[in-house]
């Protein structure tokens, strides 16, 4: 089944999807999926000391050379740090590209994160991927992608160090095992070189290797893996319900019991 997975890992910055995701994507790499990188910005903030189209042209590049380490696409959709709005010229760009990857799954931002790039993305994504199978709504695109036959399984990261922005635990529910892919991971993240003194400056992280390794051990605790990453899945009316991730990883998956609306337990994949 995973040869015709697409999925599509849509996020506001370069650099965001390594810390949050590569070790999955990685996995799903592996086992054939065919992956999607998109970011809404090209990082044009990032920097003390170059001007906004330097650095936004070195961190595209850096975004590309992390893409080419698992065979990813790479695209930009062009908007500006801290100006990720959502309105309906940022919307159509998002369905388009969703339409156009026509994914199975789709990872992006919780929609409670500590700054509002990613909040915005993740509500763009929410809405794109709801709608993406509505024939009325036209992106505008000079060659239009089609629209979806079916809503794609959506996956929330968690946000960066675990707490929303009020300080509450934000406790993830699916879980990857992704020791057999943190090297990689961190080989990707190392292709940001430019955003290392960015962070040391901007957000006092001195170490990038170390957020993800810190990371990736707590979400390992609430699991039971060495190391992990941690998931929510979007299980609002009108998405799908099953959990693919699972399907496609097997055993390298746990997750938390899940209700249905109505009450009932939802099978975790270990009890079937
Ligand atoms: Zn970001």
């Amino acid at each position: 089944m995973a040869q015709a997975i697409s999925a599509l890992a849509l996020f506001a910055h370069p650099d965001d999807l390594e810390f949050l995701c590569a070790g999955t994507l990685a996995l799903l790499a592996d086992r054939g999926a065919k992956l999607h990188f998109v970011t809404l910005t090209s990082g044009d903030l990032g920097s003390t000391l170059l001007p906004a189209a330097k650095i936004s042209h070195v961190r595209q590049k850096e975004a590309e050379r992390s893409a080419r380490m698992v065979h990813a696409t790479y695209s930009c959709l062009g908007e500006k740090d801290l100006c990720v709005f959502y309105d309906r010229r940022t919307l159509r760009k998002v369905m388009e590209i969703v339409r156009r990857v026509s994914p199975s799954l789709v990872i992006t931002h919780p929609p409670a994160d500590y700054m509002v790039d990613h909040e915005t993305t993740s509500r763009l994504t929410q809405t794109a991927c709801f709608g993406a199978m509505a024939r009325n709504y036209r992106t505008g695109a000079r060659r239009p992608a089609r629209p979806l036959r079916a809503v794609p399984h959506l996956y929330y990261t968690e946000p960066f160090g675990s707490r929303d922005i009020l300080g509450k635990e934000a406790r993830s529910a699916v879980f990857v095992d992704i020791a057999a892919t943190l090297a990689r991971k961190e080989r990707m993240l190392a292709c940001h070189e430019s955003q290392q003194a960015w962070l040391r400056a901007q957000q006092r992280v001195s170490d990038n290797c170390g957020v993800v390794r810190q990371m990736a051990a707590t979400a390992g605790q609430q699991s039971g893996f060495q190391w992990a990453e941690g998931f929510r899945q979007h299980l609002g009316q009108g998405f799908p319900q099953d959990n693919l991730l699972a399907a496609i990883l097997g055993d390298l998956v746990r997750e938390e019991r899940r209700m249905t609306p109505g009450g009932d337990e939802l099978q975790s994949p270990r009890d079937r």
